[in-house]
């Protein structure tokens, strides 16, 4: 079996082919993800999800991409996040790359979310791009590590260097790889997931987005997460049942998910 640990299920693109997604993911023995939010607008769809499906868990937060959105407060967070469907709080983090200017707003908005995460105990979920330093910075001065009393979390959709994953799993983070892993142009990412222990490593999707190979380019959904197993255990030359078995295990360690 697998897990989608980061999926966006309530996008419109594939909210409304549900039936059709849950049945991929059937077929593909993807037996839960994880659906993540990106701003407080939309989050109510979210919890929808999570509630009406036992397999779908949610998390809250507000994206850094996301520029003209309610902000949300320490204690927005926290209140929202008290549901047993809600396992996490995110995305969040910092994406030098995708917008410019004064990014102070972001590295605040950052700072909340881990402030929320180390009040409700529930991990982060974290989106870095081109601000691998100041994201590790942040994160060591909110005390975001299981070893500074905080929750820790993943590292999602990972496309840093070793380094950078070296310092989070010291925290205490997870890395998780997307389909990136599997393009024919990710040389250093592959290297990077070759040397990241299984007992540290999760799989997502982050569909509708980054379909793997042989599916890029198309539209992607949690389903085809397995795809992303599959070259992993290929690049790490082990058997896929153990990337499978051990990616599954971290998924309900890291959100505590009694199964
Ligand atoms: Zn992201
Ligand atoms: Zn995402």
């Amino acid at each position: 079996m697998y897990i989608d640990s980061h999926c966006h299920i309530n996008f419109p693109e594939l909210a409304a082919r549900m039936p059709a997604i849950l049945g991929k993911m059937e077929e593909n023995k993807v037996t839960h993800a994880l659906c993540v939010s990106c701003d407080l607008p939309t989050f109510p769809d979210i919890l929808q999800i999570a509630e009406q499906y036992p397999h779908i868990y949610a998390s809250v937060g507000v994206h850094p991409d996301y520029e003209d959105t309610p902000e949300p407060t320490v204690d927005d967070l926290i209140r929202l996040a008290n549901s047993p469907r809600i396992v996490a709080i995110g995305e969040t983090g910092l994406d030098y790359y995708r917008l410019e200017g004064d990014l102070e707003w972001q590295r605040e908005r950052f700072r909340t979310h881990i402030r929320a995460s180390r009040a409700t105990g529930k991990p982060l979920i974290i989106h870095t791009r081109a601000a691998s330093e100041d994201t590790i910075r942040i994160m060591r001065e909110e005390g975001a590590g299981t070893d500074a009393g905080g929750a820790a979390g993943v590292m999602h959709c990972f496309t840093e260097s070793l380094e950078v994953a070296r310092a989070a799993m010291e925290m205490g983070f997870y890395i998780s790889f997307s389909g990136i892993v599997t393009f024919k142009s990710a040389r250093d990412l592959q290297a990077v997931a070759r040397e990241v222990p299984l007992e540290y490593m999760l799989i997502e999707t982050d569909s509708p987005y980054l379909a793997p190979v042989p599916f890029r380019g198309k539209m992607n959904e949690p389903g085809l997460v397995r795809h992303v197993a599959e070259y992993i255990a290929t690049l790490k030359n082990v058997p896929l049942e153990q990337v499978a078995q051990q990616t599954t295990e971290n998924f309900f360690r890291l959100f505590k998910i009694a199964h």
